[in-house]
């Protein structure tokens, strides 16, 4: 395998070879084999020409905690675990509303309902539940509606599209050859199966994975050629946060400047996607800036679902010490290229406005 330029990827990827980085390229991207400064700066021109000044800022409420069913290796709220979290109600729909609001006063464009479940079911009261609270938040207008709810049929997907849910979130973890050390409860293809069904109703997609599980180069390019077979919108890179009780308790967080390698490298491989850093930011400590610097083009704020996150007021105010600005509800989202039904090889990559 020939050493790849990360120059002058992109270059190739600037002037429209949205795939110029293959899978062998990444793979050494990931590694030591390529300096990490050269692959940040070439992942950074990348983001500054896609994104601009622009950043995407979204938050999360935990709409149902705890008691799910599935065994999720990482997760504090699955049965499983003896942690923290405790299994609790659906959120109230007018809590949703509440957090909704609370969301764009910190510049959030969007506010992920998340539930702890492996799915909701048709004619169930938990899919009635996040129906009406999708429903009351668009209503609000406060931010867009997006969802975390595990495997939903056919039928259950249209009614939320019909409240105004606009996009799903549905991450695959992790590569498909690892999947099975993290998650038994689940297959991968059941994961990759209600994406595609999302992304036929016309719903964006967020899929991403974490990162720090004990997961090798491999499976990290594996994740990384899943995401772009699926063409999926927007990509939260997650760095484990491990977590008393569950299986993956002790693991040591990765090293600041392999989360920002990880970074580079998928944003030279997902050029259009928005990849925005979530759970286990903090791990990068004095080094958080530097995910613009390697190509993130947004980040969660606000704690997540059962951990902590860095204040509002400090993302806000290192936002504006780097001259960065939150888009806001209603902004313009990355637009896709005119055709997605082709490979993407010569498509020019669009900026957002
Ligand atoms: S399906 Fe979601 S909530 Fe349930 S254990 Fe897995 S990650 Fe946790």
């Amino acid at each position: 395998m020939t050493t790849p330029s990360p120059a002058v990827l992109a270059d190739r990827i600037l002037e429209g070879t949205l795939d110029a980085c293959t899978p062998g390229d990444l793979e050494l991207l990931l590694s030591d084999a390529v300096d990490v400064w050269a692959v940040m700066e070439a992942a950074g021109r990348v983001r500054r020409h896609r994104f601009g000044n622009r950043v995407h800022l979204c938050s999360i409420v935990n709409a149902k905690e705890g008691g799910c069913p599935e065994d999720c290796g990482f997760c504090s709220q699955s049965k499983a675990h003896a942690t923290h979290a405790r299994p609790g109600k659906f959120i109230p729909t007018q809590a949703a509303v509440e957090a909704s609001a609370r969301a764009a006063t910190r510049h959030a464009s969007a506010l992920g309902l998340v539930t702890a479940t492996r799915g909701l079911s048709d004619g169930g009261p938990d899919l009635e539940r996040m129906i009406e609270a999708v429903r009351a938040v668009r209503e609000a207008g406060h931010t867009e509606a997006h969802g975390s709810f595990g495997f939903l049929s056919d039928e259950a997907l249209d009614r939320l599209v019909e409240a105004g849910l606009t996009e799903l979130n549905h991450n695959l973890e992790t590569g498909r050859s690892y999947f099975s050390k993290i998650v038994t409860t689940h297959t991968y293809d059941e994961r990759i199966d209600t994406i595609r069904r999302a992304k036929a109703r016309g719903l964006r997609t967020c899929v991403g994975g974490i990162f720090g599980m004990g997961e090798s180069v491999a499976d990290r390019v594996e994740l990384a050629v899943a995401l772009r077979e699926l063409d999926v919108d927007e990509v939260p890179l997650n760095f484990l946060v491990s977590i008393e009780g569950t299986r993956l308790a002790g693991a040591a967080p990765l090293p600041p400047m392999e989360m920002l390698r990880i970074i580079a490298g998928f944003r030279l491989f997902l050029p259009r996607q928005n990849i925005f850093i979530a759970a286990g930011r903090t791990h990068l400590g004095q080094a958080l800036p530097l995910i613009f610097a390697a190509g993130a083009s947004g980040m969660m704020v606000g704690d997540f679902l059962t951990t902590p996150n860095r204040t509002v007021e400090d993302d806000l105010r290192m936002l504006d010490e780097l001259g960065l600005v939150p888009l806001r509800c209603g902004d313009v989202r990355p637009e896709r290229p005119a055709s997605t039904a082709g490979p993407a090889a010569g498509r020019r990559l669009p900026v957002v406005a």
